[in-house]
């Protein structure tokens, strides 16, 4: 595009935005180049409009200058969805921050896109209610990202992810328009289009305002640990939990190399000897939770769980889930790189596919990891790794190897984090070309000219960003390390 129309767009968005709330300049756009995936390419400019107007206005503005259009929420995504690919400019939420209303008699909260999740739970609890997707990302992850990615977390288990707590959107559609859909009222007539914007990634539009499903705070709340000799003794607890009818809230297996990590960097005293981990929480009445305890109890001894301990406090409960809420940053003390994945397996084929994983990992020589959602099969591998002896393109064709045999279990590319640009060229592995045609002509209804976030989701768009290999192991060199 020529410097010209690029000049004149900035001068558009200020006149929406006012200057102050519109980036360009190199060093400016520097932080909005990158999400906390790997792939980075700078954005022609970045505004951060105030509210649905001034969105619809930019958009408008990045139409008539022939520049695609990229949403923005927190930027914690994993799979490169924020990355500006083309000519592009980044719209941020990063001033929609109100939470309008919390509707208590019929438990919904109307929020603004930037809000981050974990505010409107906060704010529902009063009320005796809350907010049940809850992505380890919640601090500061936003409500828009949210929809965008069809977030999940541990309570997805029994809760379901987004798409199951989102009522109704409002978002400003490619041309600028602003357009409402699904709504509050049960069993609404005609097509529902809500699913299909939860997880669609920013390629549809951009959501400026949410309804959101809330839930009454359960009575009561029970968590326990179990540590096992390996992963399969674990995986068989969990499934026997599973197969007995108990749907446990959440349910998260920490493999022996997490463990050991965890019990170096902090103060939560597993057994260094443990070969996984299990953390099991149960909700609901208090005769449901007393029931599902022993039974949970028995199960996990059953298979060969060296001691049960069970929180009785909330303290206790903080205490119990410490040690996977920890797990990253006492992972970030073995090397200083990682990567992470996040296919989807069957539950049965669990143990084996961790036997792969592992397998892999040991032939290209990296460390692995593994704490993940096993309740739902969201597996979590990290590859640890130093750029500074290690190459991208090692971890690159390690996670390909990863992600081919969690297909072929007859797993999912991705649970929670999304495609983006990190997974669009394994679509194919998994969809037909008459199936990835089928899901462009629905984003054709939404986009016909493909300038909604481009470059996401479907195969070709991988190429559009690089991976800054030189200016990390720069950075390593240079004491960037926590
Ligand atoms: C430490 C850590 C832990 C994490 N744990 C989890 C987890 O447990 N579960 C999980 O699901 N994810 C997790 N994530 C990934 C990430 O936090 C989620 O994908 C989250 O939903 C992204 O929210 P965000 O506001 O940062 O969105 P961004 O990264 O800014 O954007 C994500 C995608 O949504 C689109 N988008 C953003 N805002 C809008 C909008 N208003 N309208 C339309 N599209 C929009 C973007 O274009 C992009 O495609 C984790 C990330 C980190 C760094």
């Amino acid at each position: 595009m020529s410097t010209r129309t690029a000049d004149r767009l900035v001068r558009d968005l200020e006149s929406i935005c006012g200057e102050r709330n519109v980036f360009w300049r190199e060093e400016d756009t520097l932080v909005f180049e990158y999400d906390a995936g790997f792939d980075r390419r700078p954005p022609l400019a970045v505004a951060v409009p105030k509210n649905t107007d001034e969105i619809a206005r930019c958009v408008r503005a990045a139409r008539d200058a022939g520049v695609a259009v990229v949403p923005r929420g927190a930027g914690t995504g994993l799979s490169g969805g924020t990355i500006a690919c083309g000519d592009a400019v980044v719209i941020s939420t990063a001033r929609l921050r109100t939470i309008h209303e919390i509707d208590a008699v019929s438990r919904v909260a109307v929020v603004d896109p930037g809000v981050p999740n974990l505010e409107v739970s906060a704010a529902a609890r009063p009320h005796g209610l809350f907010f049940a997707p809850d992505p380890a990302s919640q601090r500061v992850s936003t409500i828009g990202g949210n929809i965008g990615t069809n977030a999940g977390g541990p309570h997805a288990l029994r809760y379901g992810s987004m798409v199951d707590h989102v009522l109704a959107v409002e978002m400003v559609l490619p041309d600028g328009e602003v357009a409402v859909f699904g709504g509050v009222a049960p069993d609404l007539p005609g097509y529902d289009c809500v699913p299909l914007i939860v997880g669609s990634e920013g390629t549809l539009g951009i959501v400026t305002k949410a309804w959101l499903r809330l839930l009454p705070l359960p009575e009561d709340v029970r968590t326990f640990l179990a540590e096992f000799p390996d992963v399969r003794s674990g995986a068989r607890a969990a499934s026997a939990i599973i197969a007995r009818g108990i749907v446990p809230a959440a349910m998260e297996m920490l493999d022996r190399t997490t463990i050991r990590a965890v019990n170096a960097a902090f103060d939560v005293h597993l057994s260094e000897d443990a070969g996984s981990m299990l953390l099991v929480e149960v909700e609901g009445l208090r005769e449901e939770t007393g029931s599902a305890t022993s039974a949970i109890v028995a199960l996990c001894e059953d298979e060969g769980a060296r001691g049960v301990r069970v929180a009785e406090t909330q303290a206790e409960r903080e205490l119990l889930w410490k040690a996977r809420k920890l797990g990253y940053p006492a992972l970030a003390r073995i090397k200083p790189n990682s990567y992470i994945h996040d296919a989807v397996v069957p539950r049965s084929k669990l143990p084996d596919v961790l036997d792969s994983v592992n397998a892999i990992a040991d032939r290209y020589g990296y460390t692995v990891a593994n704490m993940f959602h096993i309740g739902d099969g969201n597996l979590h591998p990290l590859l640890l790794f130093d750029l500074r002896e290690d190459t991208i393109e090692g971890v690159m064709e390690a996670s390909a190897e990863i992600l081919k045999v969690a297909i072929e279990s007859g797993g999912a590319l991705s649970g929670e984090h999304g495609i983006g640009l990190e997974k669009n060229h394994f679509m194919f592995w998994v969809y037909g070309p008459e199936d990835l045609e089928a899901m462009q002509r629905a984003r054709s209804a939404f986009d016909p000219d493909g300038a909604m976030n481009p470059g996401k989701i479907f195969p070709g768009g991988d190429t559009c960003a690089a991976i800054p290999t030189e200016r990390i192991k720069r950075g390593l060199a240079e004491g960037m390390w926590i």
